[in-house]
């Protein structure tokens, strides 16, 4: 009888504490791993977030490439341009020469004779002067298609190695999307197997801290918001029997294994 008391007695006193330790135990590696899990979702979130700004890149990126290439395809069509009015210029002053001097072998006045040959002089000093630029034109034309042929080859590269990127960020989004799935539905399913007071005290932390919800104790200070606890407050959370929360920051605390 007596022994049997005792028992009974022990089994009074430890087993509501054991049980509401487990309880505890039980709840606090539950937030641990749902905080675990919506974290990644917050993360991958901002990946996904983050996908169109890279796109926006990419595409700047090529455009730019095709502008520097249009760019100097337009230089070297400005040059030939150039190029092709000397020659018409040419052209004009091979024509008054020509003229000039059947008008010479018709003419049988002396002066006249000397002026049309200052004349033709004056137009064929202007012909070297023109056929000189000519000469420079085509030198910087010779350039300027060797310069478009090399920037045409770079421009054709940065359009396959952004194709290529913009392949890979679609093979990301995808992947990050499916995941983002499965975590949603992870997460999900352990919230529902939640206390409702713990699950929203949980999620008006995690809403507001940015990072963590809980956090560890370590050396008697909160790795939440670096303070040191009360006595008091680390040794609530050592007995595990209530969920216990930092006075400095809020987020709830846990003893690290
Ligand atoms: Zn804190």
């Amino acid at each position: 009888m007596v022994l049997r008391n005792v028992t009974a007695s022990a089994i009074d006193d430890a087993a509501p504490s054991q049980y509401l330790q487990r309880y505890v135990r039980a709840e606090l590696e539950q937030l641990l791993i749902l905080q675990d899990r919506q974290q990644k979702i917050r993360q991958i979130e901002n990946e996904i977030k983050s996908l169109p700004a890279q796109r926006k890149h990419l595409d700047s990126q090529l455009a730019d490439s095709a502008a520097t290439l249009e760019a100097i395809k337009h230089k070297a069509r400005q040059v030939e341009v150039d190029r092709k009015k000397l020659e018409l210029d040419v052209g004009a002053r091979t024509e008054s020469i020509n003229r000039l001097k059947t008008q010479q072998y018709q003419t049988r006045k002396n002066d006249e004779f000397q002026a049309m040959g200052h004349e033709i002089q004056r137009y064929e000093d202007e012909i070297r002067k023109l056929e000189d630029q000519e000469l420079e034109l085509m030198d910087q034309a010779d350039k300027l298609k060797a310069d478009v042929a090399a920037e045409e080859k770079k421009a054709g590269a940065t359009k396959d190695s952004i194709t290529r990127q913009m392949n890979d960020l679609g093979e990301k989004s995808k992947a990050l999307e499916s995941r983002l799935q499965e975590l949603t539905k992870e997460r999900t399913e352990l919230a529902e197997k939640m206390d409702e007071d713990v699950l929203g005290r949980f999620e008006r932390l995690f809403g507001s801290k940015g990072d963590s919800a809980i956090v560890a104790i370590e050396h008697g200070v909160c790795t939440g918001c670096h303070m040191k606890l009360t006595v008091a407050t680390v040794k609530a959370a050592e007995s595990g029997k209530e969920i216990v929360s930092c006075e400095q920051c809020g987020r709830i605390l846990y003893i690290p294994a």
